[in-house]
């Protein structure tokens, strides 16, 4: 199990400036993982870690051999083009990397002047998914997501009756995830008819919506068969990303009975470049329960240590950004803000859940939360709930209106963790645009 060691001392700095300045959010004691290049050059993609507003290319730092044991065997694992490698490798190879990086990287390390030129800025780099993504799951895990939209279906019975049992989910597809930047015209469709009997109405979508999530990496696998033990469950928990899983919900309410979602899901969803490893995350642990009056988890599901510090304090926004907004010069405007926190489960229960049944996750696999929606009305994690499913518009300030996305609209989401004391500790962020479908009538 991780606990908080050297990497976490807040009074740490870096020989990396940018890396000090207050709220940059990737300073020595984060140290992000992502795939990159210099733009636009014809290079390879990459593994490197986030310092400041630069990258160490860690295919550079391995043939510098300043590393030994486990840190430069984990370097080695880098030679590939994503962070597969790494994430098989298990949890004490990240540790021992993420040490052996805070103590070259900080303020007075006999190593500045060999890692100086290894360095990227972050400004001038392009990204790709920061592992090669084998599988996607989805799930479900906010209760309050899960109410307001089941209230939309069922005013008087909005949470199906497995709802406080099992972590809800389905599987996602892979093929469609892209990174931060990702641009995709408007999915096609069958939907609902007006009149029942009637064909269904096929064309774009009209109610294309966004979802703000985390996505979860695997790290080291489990064999077929054989479960992950909830105690062991964060093992297996290479880092977050945040996730944008786009959502045609017109699509949806046509397709979804009896099966789940299909192809209202899997046209696009976008993830920001950096994964925050777990271990970043330490210092904003935080407790996990279910409200007395409602079931416990199930054996199977509780620890304590999962109780005592499952959750993870992680701050959540999502803004959008439109045509007319950014030909007139406009900031980005807030939609919603929300936490992990308040989400209904946790990620060690979601590991332990997916592999009860013995299937087997791979390094690289990622599996969103589901809308992180909080408690509160402005605390809604999509616009289906945000505009009551269109009844009730928001206003944009720069005049315009939204209850679905339209053509030319780009969701910008930010996640960040804050304690009194410590450093910013930022995920990035994650843009996506809509772009015109493409279709003729037919
Ligand atoms: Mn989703």
């Amino acid at each position: 199990m991780i606990t908080l060691n050297a990497t976490h001392q807040a009074d740490l700095t870096s020989w990396v400036d940018s890396a000090n300045t207050a709220g940059n959010g990737f300073p020595i004691q984060n140290l992000p993982f992502a795939s990159f290049r210099r733009r636009g050059s014809g290079e390879a993609f990459r593994p490197g870690v986030g310092i400041g507003n630069q990258i160490v290319d860690l295919s550079r730092l391995y043939d510098l051999n300043l590393f030994t044991d486990k840190a430069q065997q984990a370097l080695e694992a880098c030679q590939g083009i994503q962070l597969n490698g790494l994430m098989a490798l298990g949890q004490p190879y990240w540790s021992a990397l993420r040490l052996a990086l805070s103590e070259a990287l900080r303020s007075g390390s006999p190593h500045e002047e060999a890692i100086r030129p290894l360095l990227v800025a972050q400004d001038e780099a392009e990204f790709i998914t920061p592992s090669r993504i084998g599988d996607y799951t989805d799930f479900y895990i906010s209760v309050h997501h899960a109410t307001s939209i089941g209230k939309q279906f069922r005013p008087d019975n909005p949470l199906l009756p497995n709802y406080k049992w099992v972590p809800i989910g389905y599987h996602g597809r892979a093929s469609s995830i892209g990174v931060s930047g990702q641009a995709f015209p408007r999915p096609v469709g069958q939907t609902k008819p007006q009149n029942e009997g009637d064909a269904p109405d096929f064309g774009p979508c009209k109610r294309l919506d966004y979802e703000l999530e985390l996505g979860i990496f695997v790290g080291e696998s489990n064999e077929q068969g054989q479960r992950i033990d909830i105690e062991q469950a964060e093992k297996h928990i290479f880092g977050f990303c945040i996730l944008n899983d786009w959502s045609a919900r017109d699509l949806q309410a046509w397709e979804y009975v009896p099966l789940g979602p299909f192809l209202s899901k899997n046209f696009a969803s976008t993830i920001s470049p950096w994964i925050i490893t777990l271990e970043a995350l330490e210092p904003f642990r935080t407790a996990f329960s279910h409200p007395a009056t409602d079931p416990q988890p199930l054996p199977y599901l509780h620890s304590q240590a999962n109780a005592e510090g499952g959750a993870y304090d992680i701050e959540l926004e999502v803004q959008i950004t439109t045509q007319q907004s950014r030909d007139s010069g406009q900031q980005p405007f807030t939609l919603a803000t929300s936490n992990f926190k308040d989400a209904y489960w946790t990620a060690s229960q979601l590991i332990t859940h997916h592999t009860v049944n013995g299937c087997n996750l791979q390094p690289g696999d990622m599996l969103g939360t589901g809308t992180l929606s909080g408690p509160n009305a402005d605390q809604a994690g999509s616009l289906l709930e945000l505009s009551a499913a269109g009844k009730k518009p928001i206003s944009l300030p720069w005049g315009e209106s939204r209850s679905f996305l339209e053509d030319g609209d780009e969701i910008i989401m930010k996640a960040v963790c804050k304690k009194d004391g410590y450093p910013d500790i930022s995920f990035g962020s994650v843009s996506g645009t809509v772009l015109k479908a493409n279709f003729k009538s037919e």
